[in-house]
């Protein structure tokens, strides 16, 4: 994956040092751990984050299983690997489908995070597994939002509920509730609401989000952050999560070559996972997010 490309390779080579390596004596620990401090820090990991890491890496490469291993290298990979998958929020965690459909899933971000193509990706990736979404035009805010839904959802072959023009006209929350209303009428088994975003952290978007939260009761809050964006995916996943909360993160823009390892920070610092990842313009540049899978590429 572009994005952690260097990282990918800061890591490969920190290895291929240790590889050299027989018994690791607590200076060859220290070495290593400083390097991957190093690089995840060059990759904006966010601090703390990379300090936990650090730490708890410290302690397990001191530890018996490493001075007992036969590969005492192979094994410092195996914790990094371990701890990374942790960082990225362990388990995978999948969508919580409603007991009662619909399932409501609401989408929050800001501006160019990439909400509305993934309205359509996820509503595709849904439909190909049978599900029956809609999507719902929430965003009245940016110019030619409703029309790129529409387009989104004519791509993915999923209808839209779309009843205002857009572009500051309207009521968002109505359209919410109405959008929701419309699915269960017409027996859709999944809403997904776009709703607007701003280009930075903005009270009046915090406050719309979370009354439309309010309002809809969504079984999945899914807050879309953009990869590129770099250290500031931090304080945006932070104002989010206070704001309004949501229950799940998309990372977007995997593709891109800037450093995304702030992004990587988020499910530790917010505590909420990494669900998805969006790779690409197209609407099957998408996949569901699984925290060991990351680790093994960034690592391979
Ligand atoms: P919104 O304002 O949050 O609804 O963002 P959009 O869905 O309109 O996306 C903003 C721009 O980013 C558009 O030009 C999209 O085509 C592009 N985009 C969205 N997701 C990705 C992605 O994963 N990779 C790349 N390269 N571009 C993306």
């Amino acid at each position: 994956m572009a994005t952690f490309g260097n990282l990918s390779d800061r890591l490969a080579e920190t290895f291929k040092n240790l590889r050299t390596k027989g018994k690791l004596s607590a200076a060859d620990v220290d070495g290593t751990v400083r390097e991957i401090r190093r690089a995840l820090l060059e990759a904006d990991v966010a601090l703390e984050v990379v300090k936990d890491f650090t730490g708890k890496v410290r302690e397990r490469a001191l530890g018996d299983e490493v001075n007992k291993a036969l590969n005492p290298a192979q094994q410092v990979v195996q914790i990094v690997n371990e701890e990374l998958v942790q960082i990225l929020g362990g388990e995978q965690r999948r969508l919580e489908f409603a007991k009662k459909p619909p399932t409501i899933i609401m989408l929050a971000g800001l501006q160019g995070a990439g909400k509305t193509t993934l309205a359509g990706k996820l509503a595709k990736w849904l439909a190909k597994d049978g599900h029956t979404p809609i999507l719902v035009a929430a965003d009245l805010q940016r110019p030619n939002a409703v029309t790129q839904l529409e387009v989104v959802g004519g791509q993915a072959g999923v209808p839209v509920y779309a009843p205002e023009p857009g572009n500051g006209v309207g009521d968002p929350v109505r359209v919410a509730r109405d959008g929701v209303k419309f699915a269960q009428q017409k027996l859709h088994d999944v809403v997904i609401v776009d709703t607007a975003g701003r280009l930075g952290v903005d009270a009046d978007m915090m406050k719309q989000a979370a009354d439309i939260r309010a309002a809809i009761d969504p079984d999945e809050v899914l807050f879309v952050i953009d990869a590129m964006i770099g250290q500031d995916a931090v304080s945006t996943a932070r104002a989010f999560q206070a704001g309004v909360d949501f229950t799940g993160v998309v990372l977007t823009k995997l593709d891109g070559d800037a450093r995304g390892g702030a992004a990587l920070s988020i499910a530790s610092l917010t505590g909420r996972p990494i669900m998805f990842a969006s790779t690409g313009e197209s609407l099957d540049d998408f996949e569901p997010f699984h925290p060991d899978r990351m680790a093994s590429r960034i690592l391979d």
